[in-house]
């Protein structure tokens, strides 16, 4: 059987939705594959994103990857100095170019930076009502339900999973691991089943580990390793200034023989085992994200 990559693209940001999005869009359709997308539904408040200053690792991350370069100083400034715009709402044509063109589309968040920041103190009413909100504006402009979500900075709580239980979806993936799980936390199983990213983000590589804009395309697919491999990326990063690697990426995992899959193909995986999820590090990341732990079964 051929070894599958399912690509997952992350929708944060205004400028990354309007540019980004249409970008990766060409190459997908260039190539003949099909993503699946996680958009940000809601303000883009990027610039309060400054506060994580105070979190270990944050500022040598921006510095190390030229974030500012790589959002854009009005994007750096939104919801601070600058009102926090709408993404999608003002503009679907993006949105729906992407349903259109067959590509499977969910929901990332609706405030991309309140929910990676303040998770941990949310109440439950007030995740459900940033979901339904997210997911209301994504009926309305879709005309269907969206099928599944995938949470923001990889942050999820009991309380956040017990939420998205509730919601219809028929897969999270909100986790960072190495396959398709049931979830399990504080002893509680939970559905859907996760479907986790697999391979370290290019935020999280370039710069350490020897990996350079040259060969991380090389480094990536020497980590697809395994039948199930789920890359994540950005439409801030890989859709603007890096398209050229996500175009090198897919043609030469094309002649290594890898195929290009939905993430929902996760599901069908045979023996999906039951697995804790815990907050843990990554390399090149600030602060913690949600990790799969070994099979619990
Ligand atoms: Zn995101």
């Amino acid at each position: 059987m051929r070894k599958k990559i399912a690509i997952k693209i992350d929708v944060d940001t205004k400028r990354g939705y309007e540019q980004g999005v249409p970008n990766m869009l060409d190459v997908f359709q260039k190539h003949g594959i099909k993503a699946s997308f996680f958009f940000s539904m809601g303000p883009d408040n990027s610039g309060k994103a400054i506060r994580r200053i105070f979190r270990k690792g944050f500022l040598a991350k921006m510095l190390r990857t030229k974030a500012p370069a790589t959002y854009g100083l009005k994007t750096m400034l939104y919801g601070t100095v600058l009102p926090a715009p709408l993404i999608v709402g003002p503009n679907p044509a993006p949105f729906l170019r992407a349903i259109a063109d067959g590509h499977d589309c969910g929901i990332h968040c609706w405030d991309h930076v309140y929910w990676q920041d303040k998770l941990p103190v949310l109440s439950e009413a007030k995740i459900r009502e940033h979901l339904t909100k997210a997911c209301n504006l994504f009926e309305k402009l879709a005309h269907q339900k969206p099928r599944f979500c995938g949470a923001p900075g990889w942050q999820t709580t009991y309380k956040s999973l017990k939420v998205q239980q509730t919601m219809g979806f028929d897969f999270c993936s909100d986790v960072r691991g190495y396959a398709p799980f049931y979830p399990v936390v504080e002893g509680q199983e939970f559905l859907p089943v996760q479907i986790p990213g697999t391979l370290l983000t290019m935020d999280e590589v370039l710069g350490i580990m020897g990996v350079t804009e040259d060969n991380i395309v090389d480094y990536w697919l020497k980590n697809c390793d395994k039948p199930w491999n789920v890359f994540t990326i950005h439409a801030e990063t890989e859709g603007l200034a890096k398209i050229s690697i996500l175009d090198d990426f897919i043609a030469k995992a094309r002649l290594q023989g890898f195929e290009f899959v939905l993430l929902k193909e996760g599901k069908k995986l045979p023996n999906i085992k039951k697995c804790r999820i815990y907050a843990g590090y990554l390399p090149g990341r600030a602060g913690t994200v949600a990790l799969q732990s070994d099979p619990l079964n």
